[in-house]
């Protein structure tokens, strides 16, 4: 059998007790949680506790009226929508367009019918499932956006939007910060010995290695074809130099196979670190880790170098 899907919640805020059982019961509690508010203040509270996907309240009560429930609950949680229905037993058409405007999804005349509450409260369900759907979906694309779907590692907009930040903290309370650009060496003839699909699994291997090797407060991503970038904060000099060694070494001995072939692959490194006295931009410090890297690539790959103070 399948497992029951999960209650909706829903919020009634009414300072009439008899109001609150009318609601209570019109609503089908196989498919309702309802939480009880009796005042405004209440149902704030309930609501940050509880986040219901539904709320339906009175207009007029002691504390917060309806109509000022709606605002707070608008203002205060822009990231969570809730779909809210007033309760009002003003029928004047003044009213209903302020509570509209306050916020509120949908209002219903007191004394109202059962039937059209339960049918209201469908619509609000719908389109509260709607809402939570797309927010999820939000969700999911953005963090597609910032990663790369061969590797799984964050991508280049992802440094992007992290760098900067660890850049100008760097600056601000004195630790160390370090750009590491590393670049599979004659990567193109892997391709073309053995075809893309090994290539892609080269980049894959060297992806976990990264990413068993950092930890994470530190952040590493594939910012290019067979490029990545590694930014390391709070260590210095000697740790840097032995932690990608340690990446170095760790690659150049995996061992691939294909139709009987086995080889190796190895990776160059240029390491920049952020220069005490020059403040820098975060490009400028990956320009310097660049220029080390091309230093590697000359000096005969698979190694580090480190660029110039
Ligand atoms: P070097 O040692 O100087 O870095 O030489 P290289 O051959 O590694 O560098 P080059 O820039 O000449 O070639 C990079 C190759 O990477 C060319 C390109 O086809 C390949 N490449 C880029 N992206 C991917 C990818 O996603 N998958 C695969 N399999 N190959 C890729
Ligand atoms: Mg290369
Ligand atoms: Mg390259």
């Amino acid at each position: 059998m399948d497992p029951s899907p999960p209650k909706l919640k829903v919020l009634v805020a009414d300072d009439s007790p008899v109001y609150r059982k009318l609601v209570e019961q019109s609503l089908v509690h196989d498919h309702y949680a309802v939480l009880l508010a009796k005042n405004g203040q209440q149902a704030m509270d309930l609501f940050a506790k509880h986040q219901p996907a539904l709320v339906i309240t009175d207009w007029t009560m002691p504390d917060i009226s309806g109509v000022e429930l709606c605002q707070r609950i608008r203002r205060d949680y822009q990231q969570f929508y809730a779909y809210i229905i007033l309760l009002t037993a003003n029928t004047d058409k003044k009213e209903v367009i302020e509570g509209l405007a306050s916020g509120a999804d949908d209002y219903l005349t007191k004394p109202f019918h059962p039937g059209e509450l339960q049918a209201r409260v469908r619509v609000g369900r719908r389109i509260a499932d709607l809402h939570h759907q797309l927010q999820a979906k939000n969700h999911q694309l953005q963090e597609m956006a910032l990663t790369d779907p061969l590797t799984g590692l964050p991508n280049r907009r992802a440094i992007d939007v992290w760098a900067p930040r660890q850049l100008s903290a760097a600056t601000r309370h004195g630790f160390p910060i370090w750009a590491i650009v590393a670049d599979l060496d004659h990567f193109k003839s892997i391709n073309d010995s053995y075809g893309h699909d090994t290539g892609d699994s080269v980049l894959k291997t060297f992806a976990e290695v990264l990413k068993s090797n950092t930890r994470q407060s530190n952040i590493c991503a594939r910012v290019g074809g067979e490029e990545f970038l590694v930014v390391l904060t709070h260590v210095q000099k000697e740790n840097v130099k032995v932690a990608i060694e340690r990446i170095r070494e760790e690659f150049e001995i995996q061992k691939f196979t294909v139709a009987g072939h086995t080889f190796c692959v190895t990776a160059s490194f240029g390491i920049a670190g952020l220069q005490a006295t020059a403040p820098s931009d975060f490009s400028d410090l990956v320009s310097r880790a660049d220029a080390a890297l091309y230093t590697a690539k000359h000096k005969g790959r698979n190694r580090i170098e480190f660029a110039m103070e």
